[in-house]
């Protein structure tokens, strides 16, 4: 170690201890007067005469004066600096913070069209009961398409003045293609051909389904609802005067009735029904008056009502 500089050379060993000593108590008292209160001072010096004799007394160096401590209401004191350590660790890198991904664009979606609302385009698109009868034939609008041989449209002319609609086709009607050819066509035949006295071929005759529910079960709302916009079109394309719905289940449909509302056949018979599409003089279905010949009797008060929408005189009065 080289000498310090500030510090006299000293040949004695003893008087460059005392040196130090008093070099040690200098710094020691400086701290304290700026106001370590850690700092503990130590006894004062011993005086040079304990020494032994045969030592010179050492040379101190002179202790500078001690700063005035500056009174703590002007100035507070810094706190004192952090011991120092082995190692400096490196200052921590702020990570840099990603910016907040941007907003997915939303995208502009038009909700999925329903089943009835495409149909319903479809339908409208259509000019005539050619281009609407082909456009069924490809329709796949519910789950029946699955299941159906062919689509049942219509039968008779593209203008009818009088429109009867069954509730969907049968076996026989999903084999032919053609609607009430079944069990239940020929007593319709009759109804027209003998009650009313004109050709089957005269007037129109459709469903509210065009295709064949699995083993003849009821149509469930949503086929209905799905088929509807069918039916609507055919009924405007072909114009009748009166519609005579054949059953409870078509009578409903077009008044617009379905669910738990759905009116019994005894309420709905026996009268003129406004609804969207005209006049309708519901009736018994063809396959209960097979089942309950009782009541052909009011069948028959029935389509006299119709006919006499039509202006059609009852077969008696014919001359
Ligand atoms: S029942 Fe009607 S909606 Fe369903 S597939 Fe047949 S035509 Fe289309």
């Amino acid at each position: 170690m080289s000498p310090d500089p500030q510090l006299p050379a000293h040949d004695d060993p003893a008087h460059e201890l005392d040196a130090l000593a008093n070099a040690a108590r200098a710094h020691l008292r400086r701290r304290r007067a700026f106001g370590d209160r850690s700092v503990r001072l130590p006894a004062p010096e011993r005086p040079s005469a304990a020494r032994p004799a045969t030592t010179s007394p050492a040379p101190t160096r002179p202790e500078p004066a001690p700063p005035r401590p500056e009174s703590p209401a002007v100035r507070p004191l810094a706190p004192p600096p952090p011991p120092p350590t082995l190692r400096t660790p490196p200052a921590a890198v702020p990570r840099p913070v990603a910016p907040p991904p941007p907003p997915l664009a939303q995208p502009n979606v038009a909700p999925a069209p329903s089943p009835a609302s495409e149909v319903a385009a479809r339908a409208a698109a259509c000019k005539d009961l050619a281009s609407l009868r082909a456009a069924v034939a490809e329709c796949r609008a519910c789950g029946l398409c699955s299941t159906r041989t062919q689509t049942v449209f219509s039968d008779g002319p593209d203008r009818a003045r009088l429109l009867f609609v069954g509730e969907a086709p049968g076996e026989q009607e999903d084999l032919q293609g053609v609607p009430f050819v079944g069990p239940a066509g020929p007593l319709l035949t009759d109804i027209i051909e003998k009650g009313i006295g004109i050709p089957r071929s005269q007037v129109a005759i459709a469903n509210v389904l065009k295709c064949r529910p699995p083993g003849n079960r009821d149509p469930s709302q949503e086929e209905k609802r799905a088929c509807a916009p069918w039916l609507a079109r055919q009924i405007e394309l072909l114009g009748p005067e009166v519609i005579v719905p054949l059953g409870r289940h078509a009578a409903n449909h077009l008044l617009g009735v379905e669910g738990p509302d759905l009116r019994s056949m005894g309420s709905l018979r026996g009268q003129v029904l406004e609804s969207r599409f005209g006049k309708l003089v519901p009736t018994y279905h063809p396959s209960y008056l097979l089942r309950t010949p009782d009541a052909k009797k009011d069948c028959w008060k029935d389509i006299q009502v119709a006919m006499g929408l039509l202006g059609l005189e009852p077969p008696k009065k014919r001359g």
